[in-house]
């Protein structure tokens, strides 16, 4: 595995490979790697013959610099995982590497409402930071290919805009959410859960299955929803935000019949760490 920290280098580096006709897959992280990202590597090497992976904790979508401070950073542990993955490509760039002229927002883009809900009204300027950071990226690594986690539902779907409304020529795949046996959905920032939380942070998931068993009984999205937050309001748990949307526009659902993706999104805190998940209740995503 080569590791390459500028992006220029890469860039050039991944031009000399197209001309060799190599087909480029990209999975971009911050890193702190788990089964969840190997997942994407996993599905990147088999269907491209170069997989790159970006380890990089993007300032500009933490909304809270104490997120930003404790996000877990375990840079040799990554390499290693990666070389074991027989990813190719390691791009671990600098902040200044990727924003050389300042962090400013610059991009002119309308998401279409899709970055107002949900992560977008908790977490305000997040997913800016998003679609600066991916469009940064795939400018620089050119890739055929991008994957990326159902995990983060809300930012596969608005990076597909991102997508389409640049005209971009990469497909996004994406990649179903890998859990821990009891249910929990993997993410960077378990690491930092105690054992009591971790213990019951399995809720999530359970109510996220018991939701689509009361959609398939013909209960209403408001009525799952308030069940749904009243069964995470636990000592401990505190539930953010329990949306039932559309697949595609993300907009509240109310009448399941009229729609032909239905997801359930939620975001609960636990002391200080929030855990975001999400459960398609109907339908299935085109890809
Ligand atoms: P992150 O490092 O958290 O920015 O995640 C990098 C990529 O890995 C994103 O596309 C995430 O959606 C994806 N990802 C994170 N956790 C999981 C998971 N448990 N299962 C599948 N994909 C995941």
């Amino acid at each position: 595995m080569k590791t390459i920290q500028h992006s220029d280098v890469l860039t050039n580096e991944i031009l000399e490979k197209k001309k060799q006709g190599l087909s480029i897959g990209f999975v971009p992280t911050m890193g702190a790697l788990h089964k969840g990202h190997f997942s994407l590597i996993r599905k990147c090497k088999s269907e491209n013959d170069i997989c790159i992976c970006s380890i990089f904790v993007n300032p500009t979508q933490f909304n809270q610099k104490s997120d930003l401070e404790k996000y877990p950073r375990t840079p040799e542990a990554d390499a290693d995982s990666l070389r074991t993955y027989n990813c190719d490509i390691l791009f671990a760039p600098a902040v200044e590497d990727i924003y050389p002229d300042g962090m400013e927002y610059d991009l002119e883009i309308d998401l279409e409402g899709l970055d107002e809900t949900m992560e977008g009204e908790k977490r305000p300027g997040h997913f800016k930071g998003v679609v600066q950071v991916v469009k940064r990226l795939l400018d620089i690594t050119r890739c055929d290919k991008l994957y990326m986690g159902q995990k983060d539902y809300q930012q596969f779907t608005i990076i597909n805009k991102l997508i389409s409304v640049f005209n971009m020529s990469v497909q996004l795949i994406v990649c179903p959410t890998e859990r821990a046996e009891d249910g929990l959905a993997l993410s960077s920032r378990n690491a930092r859960l105690t054992e009591k939380q971790r213990r019951k942070a399995s809720i999530i998931y359970r109510v996220l299955n018991q939701s689509k068993i009361w959609l398939e009984e013909g209960l209403s999205p408001v009525e799952i929803r308030y069940r749904a937050m009243e069964y995470l309001d636990l000592p401990l748990f505190h539930p953010e935000y329990f949306h039932i949307v559309d697949g595609y526009t993300l907009s509240r659902v109310s009448n399941p019949d009229n729609h032909k993706v239905v997801v359930a999104c939620t975001a609960v805190w636990t002391g200080d760490v929030r855990l975001i998940d999400n459960m398609i209740l109907k339908g299935q995503l085109n890809q």
